[in-house]
C-alpha cells in the first residue's frame, strides 16, 4: 500500500501540509503552522475571501479550483506533487473527492493509510471491525419484520446525520419508510444514552495512543426537541451543524482506551499496517455506564474544531497547546527527522 516512490522523493524540508478548504481545515492549517510547516488550502473561487482572512490560520498559498473532484486532475496533481504536499484528508476531502478515485487515480501522498477507506465507508465492514475489536453495538436488522424495540434506520452513505428515521418499533417504520427505498437502509437498535464521540490519535512514531478530546455533535432538530412539545407529531431530523465540548466521568475514560485500543490492534490484521492518526468512535453511554458504538471515522473528525488551542486532555500529553490538527503535523515533523514519512503516509 505505501507508495515507495514518496519515500524516494521526498524533501522533508519544504513539505507543504495541504488539505481542502472545509470541515476542518482551518485547525489543519494552524496546527502546521505551529509546527513550521509551509501550507497550501484547495478552495473554490467563492472561498477563497474566506479562506484568505485568518492572520494565523490562512494557508500560505492557496489552490482555486472549479469543484473539489478537480484534485483528481492530472495538472493538479502533479503541481501537488512539485509543492511536496501531504494530503490531509477529513470528511470532507472524503466526501468530495470520493474513496475509491482516492484508491484509484490519487497519487499525491496521503497522511495515513488509504487501505482504511473501504472500511471506513461501508457501514457493514465498520461492524465487523468493531465486532472484531469486542466493541458492543446495537443490534442490526435485517428486514423491518424481525423489528422488536425502537429502532433508527440510516440510509447507506448518508452523512452528516442527513435521512435519519427513527421509530418505536416495526409497524411504525414500515409507515415512515419509503417503500421503494427499503433495501438501501440500513436498521439497528436505537441505544438511549448520552452520546461520547471521543478524538482519538494513534502515534506510529511514538507507538502510543493519546485522546486529544471529546464531543458530542450538536444535531438540528432533535438536540432541542424539547422546545417543540406543541408538536408533538414533528419528526426529528439528526443534522450535523456543531459540535459541544465534553469530558467524561473518569472512571468511564479507561473503557474508551480499550475501545480504541481494540480498533487499533484489529485493523493490522484486517488491512496492514492498520490504522494510525487521528479517529473517533461515536457512541452512546447507556444508563448502566455501557458504550456503544455505531460509527467509526477513521481520520480527523470536526469535533476537534473545539480544541485548536488543546483540550481538558491534550495537557496529559503536551505541554504546547495541542490540537489535532498540530498533533497531526508534528507526527509528520518527527516522521520526517527520523526518515519514517513512509510509515505514516500512503
Ligand atoms: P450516523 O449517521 O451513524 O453518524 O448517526 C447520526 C446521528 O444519529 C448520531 O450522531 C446520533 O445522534 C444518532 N444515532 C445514530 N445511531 C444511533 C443509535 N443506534 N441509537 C441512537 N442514536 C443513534
Amino acid at each position: 500500500m505505501i507508495n515507495k516512490r514518496i519515500k524516494i522523493d521526498y524533501d522533508k524540508e519544504k513539505i507543504a501540509i495541504t488539505t481542502i478548504c472545509s470541515h476542518s481545515s482551518l485547525q489543519i492549517f494552524h496546527g502546521a503552522r505551529q509546527e513550521g510547516f509551509r501550507t497550501i488550502g484547495i478552495c473554490t473561487k467563492e472561498q477563497e475571501r474566506l479562506y484568505s482572512s485568518f492572520p494565523l490560520a490562512s494557508p500560505d498559498r492557496l489552490i482555486v479550483v472549479e469543484r473539489f473532484a478537480d484534485l483528481l486532475q492530472e495538472n493538479i496533481q502533479e503541481e501537488l506533487l512539485r509543492e511536496n504536499a501531504i494530503i490531509i484528508p477529513h470528511g470532507s476531502f472524503v466526501e468530495y473527492v470520493g474513496a475509491t478515485e482516492i484508491l484509484s487515480s490519487f497519487s499525491v501522498p496521503l497522511f495515513g493509510n488509504k487501505a482504511v477507506l473501504p472500511w471506513e465507508s461501508d457501514r457493514a465492514k465498520q461492524r465487523e471491525w468493531m465486532l472484531s475489536a469486542e466493541i458492543a453495538v446495537p443490534k442490526a436488522y435485517s428486514d423491518i419484520a424481525a423489528v422488536d424495540g425502537p429502532v433508527i434506520a440510516k440510509l447507506s452513505g448518508a452523512k452528516g446525520g442527513r435521512g435519519l428515521v427513527s421509530a418505536r418499533n416495526g409497524q411504525e417504520l414500515a409507515n415512515k419508510l419509503d417503500a421503494k427505498m427499503l433495501d438501501q437502509y440500513t436498521i439497528q437498535e436505537y441505544i438511549f444514552g448520552s452520546r461520547y464521540y471521543p478524538h482519538y490519535f494513534y502515534s506510529q512514531i511514538r507507538s502510543r495512543l493519546e485522546i486529544l478530546g471529546i464531543d458530542r455533535r450538536d444535531e438540528t432538530d432533535i438536540d432541542e426537541l424539547y422546545r417543540y412539545r406543541d408538536f408533538i407529531d414533528h419528526p426529528p431530523s439528526y443534522v450535523v451543524v456543531g459540535n459541544q465540548p465534553l469530558v467524561v466521568r473518569e472512571s468511564l475514560l479507561g473503557k474508551i482506551m480499550k475501545y480504541g485500543e481494540g480498533l487499533v490492534e484489529t485493523s493490522r490484521r484486517l488491512f496492514s499496517p492498520g490504522l494510525f492518526g487521528p479517529f473517533c468512535l461515536e457512541m452512546v453511554c447507556t444508563a448502566d455506564m455501557k458504550f456503544v458504538a455505531f460509527e467509526v471515522s477513521a481520520r480527523i473528525v470536526a469535533g476537534t474544531n473545539l480544541y485548536p488551542l488543546g483540550s481538558p486532555y491534550s495537557p496529559y500529553y503536551f505541554t504546547e497547546a495541542m490540537s489535532t490538527g498540530r498533533r497531526i503535523a508534528r507526527e509528520i515533523r518527527e516522521a520526517a527527522s527520523q526518515n519514517r514519512l513512509d510509515e505514516i503516509i500512503s
